[in-house]
């Protein structure tokens, strides 16, 4: 689709600081999305929430190494600037942000101040793998906020363990920031969307779908008046693809972040495998 807009790429804090006082200066509300780029359909539905919600919107792409540990896919997570500049122009985006590691983690600096979340929040689920996890999401997510000083922030409901987070973090710290949480969105099998869909080959996206059937298995038995967690899942988890390794597949209350023995109204339903070397997650909430 034609447009005439193009969305500048600022990649410094003190340029993006600048920019963002113009801006206030106009009295607009400033809306936030943090991303890793590689934007795809759920980034989209973030950008056009706040595009409806806010007069001016920001969008960061910054693929943060302090939140990959030593094993993962840091080096090769997909970067398309230009792709991705595109799509924000066609949505009318403002600003992007999108510094180099340099930029936010000046070698000079040293070791940095880190955010850590309570131990309960950043040990469980996806933080049992992936070890400092989410100590670099919150202080990163913490820079950035300090960085674009937003009114609102995006986030999408599929990493419902990181918007958790992020969630008591801006209420703990009296961070000045409201946070908007935004439906998962699939693609047309069920798949959440996801920059890494990219790795998995057209066979192994099928075999994926069944993380979704899984999950709307589980929600259906429950509905029929099962409730018990340990039995859900594992009449659910028979729908997983067999080449599909379980990482974790837990039915959690999400005040505490413990898994509960009875699945209820409002319980997290939260899953990550692996499959054919991808990492992926997904999650409903039983209403
Ligand atoms: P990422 O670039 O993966 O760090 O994601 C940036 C933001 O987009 C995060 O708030 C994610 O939760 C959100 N997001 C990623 N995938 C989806 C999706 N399928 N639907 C809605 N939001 C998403």
């Amino acid at each position: 689709m034609k447009h005439t807009f193009t969305t500048p790429i600022i990649d410094t804090i003190a340029e993006i600081r600048n920019r963002i006082r113009e801006l206030k200066n106009k009295n607009l509300i400033i809306g936030f999305v943090p991303t890793m780029g590689a934007l795809h359909a759920g980034h989209e539905s973030l950008i056009e929430k706040a595009r409806q919600e806010c007069g001016a919107v920001i969008v960061s792409i910054f693929v943060n190494p302090t939140q990959f540990g030593p094993n993962e896919d840091f080096g090769k997570y997909p970067r398309q600037l230009e792709a991705d500049r595109e799509i924000c122009s066609r949505h009318g985006v403002d600003l992007i942000f999108a510094p180099e590691p340099e930029q936010m983690y000046p070698q000079a600096a040293g070791p940095i101040t880190t955010v850590v979340p309570p131990e309960t929040f950043r040990n469980r689920l996806c933080g049992e793998t992936r070890k400092g996890h989410f100590n670099g999401v919150a202080t990163v997510v913490l820079k950035l906020f300090n960085i674009i000083t937003p009114d609102r922030a995006y986030f999408g409901k599929k990493d419902a363990q990181q918007l958790l987070i992020i969630k008591k973090m801006v209420k703990d710290l009296d961070i000045p920031v409201e946070i908007a949480g935004c439906e998962t969105v699939r693609e047309p099998g069920g798949l959440a969307c996801s920059s890494r869909n990219k790795y998995l080959t057209e066979e192994a996206g099928k075999k994926a779908a069944s993380i979704y059937e899984a999950l709307k298995t589980l929600e259906k038995q429950y509905n029929s008046g099962l409730d018990l967690a340990s039995e859900l899942i594992s009449v659910s988890g028979r729908i997983l693809h067999p080449d599909i390794e379980v990482e974790y597949f837990e039915a959690i209350d999400i005040e505490n972040f413990q898994a509960v023995k009875k699945v209820q109204k409002g319980t997290l339903i939260a899953i990550a495998v692996k499959l054919g070397g991808v990492r992926l997650i997904d999650n409903i909430i039983i209403d």
